[in-house]
């Protein structure tokens, strides 16, 4: 029998949250168990009698590369790197809502291009983004960066703003948007509303709760000039959970894939979970 992450959660681990393994919820933990190969004793609270079984379980699944995370990422990163390499950078700029940058000294050839993104910049070149202090970023955000730069289209944010579900061919993520975005937005922010405003004006984003008056927390974020995300919050009350949605810009798939659009949303999620950690 195998271990799928409801499996782990519901069966195996204790479900406190206490954070002890490193990341906020046990769901999440499960998750990186099920997918990454994380070892099980990284949570040190499971009942000993369960924890050999359960890793042998999950040893078998490994081996017959059951649940395991395809690399889709370094796929990702990879087919779009080589699709802007034979693009202009100025081009790109242009498409994308950047701006054109050069080197130094007497040559004023374009080198690198500069995005807005979040409350910062980012300088991006043909092979390498790194942050403003010349850091490089995550492997999922640089594949999001380069999908944008690569199948980007022209078309301006409309304002017109949906849920993940609503855009086609999202059935097969919408579990993964709930379990990796969703969730442990809820479980971090329960009944810590105050704090997830203070991680959301930290993280750039700007207050758009007069658009959403039955709500206890709506957030837009400008991620890129063309890529909007509002996250809208419900805090637990009377016995209700709290709740989480994402809504993009009805425009968002002309300028990222699902996937990307995916791990975008994860890093905006780590990034507020992170932000008042
Ligand atoms: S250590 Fe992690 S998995 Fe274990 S109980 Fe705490 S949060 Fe859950």
């Amino acid at each position: 029998m195998a271990l799928s992450v409801v499996d782990l959660y519901v069966k195996i681990l204790p479900r406190t949250n206490c954070k002890d393994c490193g990341f906020p919820t046990c769901i999440a933990f499960a998750g990186m168990v099920v997918s990454e190969k994380l070892p099980l004793k990284n949570c040190p609270h499971i009942d000993p009698a369960l924890l050999a079984p359960a890793q042998e379980e999950l040893n078998e699944q490994y081996a017959l590369g059951k649940w395991l995370k395809k690399d889709m990422a370094g796929e990702s990163l990879s087919l779009a790197k080589e699709k802007t390499a034979s693009m202009a950078l100025e081009d790109i700029a242009q498409r994308i809502g950047a701006s054109p940058g050069t080197p130094d000294g007497p040559l004023k050839k374009i080198d690198h291009i500069v995005l807005p993104y979040f409350n910062q910049t980012v300088l991006i070149s043909k092979n390498r983004v790194t942050d403003s202090n010349g850091g490089d970023l995550t492997r999922n955000e640089q594949t999001v960066i380069y999908i944008h730069m690569a199948y980007g289209g022209t078309t301006s944010p409309t304002g017109n703003m949906k849920s993940f579900k609503e855009f086609p061919n999202t059935v097969s993520k919408i579990v993964s948007m709930r379990d990796q975005v969703e969730t442990p937005l809820k479980k971090a922010f329960s009944s810590r509303k105050d704090a997830l405003e203070i991680a959301c004006k930290k993280t750039g984003g700007t207050n758009v709760k007069d658009r959403y008056e039955s709500l206890d927390l709506a957030f837009q974020f400008r991620v890129f000039p063309k890529i909007f995300i509002t996250l809208l919050f419900w805090d637990e009350s009377e016995g209700f959970e709290a709740d989480v949605k994402l809504l993009f810009d009805e425009t968002v798939l002309d300028h990222l894939d699902i996937e990307a659009t995916l791990f975008l949303s994860e890093h905006l999620g780590r990034l507020l979970i992170n932000s008042v950690a």
